[in-house]
C-alpha cells in the first residue's frame, strides 16, 4: 500500500468516464483503488435537492480521497451537504471515512459502532493468526521477530478505522428516503455480518454492495465454529428472490440485469464446493492448513501465496466446514488445540 498522509497529497486518475447516472439522481462514480486486484470500487451518489448521500467510500488512500473530491466538484455539491451510506464494514467500502470524515456528517450503516467490527476483527485474529502462522514460510513478507516470538502483521487494508465516527443504525424493514426515492433496506448477512442492500420499487433498482456481484464470487469467512457464515449468505441470496429487480447496482464491476440468474449460479457454486470439501475430508485431510491447501483454487501452489489470501481462503474453508458439520455430514473435534474434521463414525 502506498503511504501518503491524509489530505496532503493531490492524485491523479483518468476522469474520462468515471461518472455515469444509472437512473435518474442516482450516479455511479469509479473510484480507483490501487495495487487491489479489485481494482475499483463503485461508490453511488444520490442527489436530493438538500443533500447527497454517498454510499460507500473507497479505501483510506489518497486516489480514493480524489476521486470522492472530484465527483462532488463535477456534480455541482459540496461536503457539507454529504452524507454516507455503507453497504457494510470491509475497509473497500468503509476506509476512507478516516480521510473525508468531518464532525456532524451523518452516518447510516447497519452496525451499531466501529468498536463493534474492531471487536470482532480482534478475536478473529486470535483464532485465525496461530495458523496463519503455521502456513507461513520464512520468507513471508508480514513476519517478524520479536523477543525470539513470531509476530504476524497483516496488510493494511485489513486493519480497522483510526477513527470511529458515530453511526445511525439501520435495520430490515427500514426506508431510507433520497434522491426522491424510498429505499427499503435489507439485510443480507453472509459476505459480512453487517451486510444491507437497498432496493427501489418505482425504478426496481437493487443497491446490492457486494452480495452478489456479476464477475466475482463474495468471499464468505467463518472465523469461529459457531457462526454459520455460508448458511447465512444461502439465506440472504433467497431474500434476493422476492424482489422485483431490473437493474442491479453492485460495489464492483458493471451494473447488470440477470439477478435470478447470478444467484443461481452462486448457490450451485457453494453446493459444488461442499462437496469437494466433503471429499477432502473423507480423503482424510482433517485440519484446516491440509483442507486449504488442497481444495481448488483459482490460483495455484497453495503453499506459496501470500499471508492475507492464505488466512482468507482458510475463512472461507472455514465456512464450508461449519456448514458441512451444522448440517450433520462431517464431525468436528477439537485435537489438543486444532479443530480436526472427519466423517462422522
Ligand atoms: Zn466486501
Ligand atoms: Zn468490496
Amino acid at each position: 500500500m502506498e503511504d501518503a498522509s491524509p489530505n496532503t497529497q493531490s492524485y491523479d486518475f483518468d476522469y474520462d468516464g468515471f461518472i455515469t447516472e444509472v437512473i435518474p439522481r442516482v450516479y455511479r462514480v469509479r473510484v480507483p483503488l490501487p495495487d487491489n486486484p479489485l481494482r475499483e470500487l463503485n461508490s453511488y451518489f444520490i442527489l436530493s435537492d438538500e443533500k447527497t448521500t454517498i454510499v460507500d467510500v473507497g479505501f483510506d488512500h489518497p486516489a480514493c480521497e480524489a476521486a470522492l473530491d472530484a465527483a462532488l466538484t463535477e456534480l455541482g455539491r459540496t461536503w457539507d451537504s454529504v452524507e454516507i451510506l455503507l453497504t457494510h464494514s470491509h475497509p473497500d467500502h468503509t476506509g476512507n471515512l478516516d480521510r473525508i470524515y468531518s464532525h456532524g456528517m451523518r452516518v447510516y450503516a447497519n452496525l451499531h459502532s466501529f468498536q463493534e467490527v474492531e471487536n470482532l476483527q480482534m478475536m478473529e485474529a486470535k483464532v485465525f493468526e496461530p495458523l496463519v502462522r503455521q502456513a507461513a514460510r520464512p520468507q513471508d513478507e508480514g513476519l517478524s521477530f520479536e523477543k525470539g516470538a513470531v509476530r504476524l502483521k497483516l496488510h493494511a487494508e485489513l486493519l480497522p478505522l483510526k477513527h470511529r465516527p458515530l453511526v445511525i443504525y439501520i435495520e430490515e424493514g427500514d426506508t431510507f428516503e433520497a434522491g426522491g426515492y424510498e429505499f427499503e433496506i435489507i439485510e443480507t448477512p453472509g459476505h459480512d455480518n453487517w451486510h444491507i442492500c437497498l432496493y427501489e420499487p418505482q425504478t426496481k433498482t437493487m443497491l446490492i454492495g457486494d452480495h452478489v456481484l456479476e464477475r466475482i464470487t463474495p468471499g464468505i469467512s467463518s472465523w469461529f465454529a459457531t457462526h454459520n457464515a455460508l448458511e447465512e449468505f444461502m439465506e440472504s441470496l433467497g431474500k434476493m428472490q422476492r424482489y422485483d429487480v431490473e437493474l442491479v447496482l453492485p460495489a464492483h464491476g458493471d451494473p447488470f440485469t440477470d439477478l435470478a440468474g447470478r444467484v443461481l449460479y452462486l448457490k450451485e457454486h457453494h453446493e459444488k464446493r461442499l462437496e469437494e470439501i466433503y471429499e477432502l475430508v473423507a480423503q482424510g485431510h482433517h485440519d484446516i492448513i491440509s483442507i486449504s491447501q488442497n481444495a481448488q483454487w483459482k490460483y495455484p501452489n497453495w503453499s506459496h501465496w501470500p499471508l492475507d489470501q492464505k488466512y482468507f481462503s482458510m475463512a472461507e474453508t472455514m465456512a464450508h466446514l461449519v456448514y458441512l458439520v451444522c448440517d450433520g455430514k462431517i464431525k468436528q473435534t477439537i485435537c489438543g488445540d486444532e479443530y480436526r474434521f472427519e466423517l462422522p463414525s
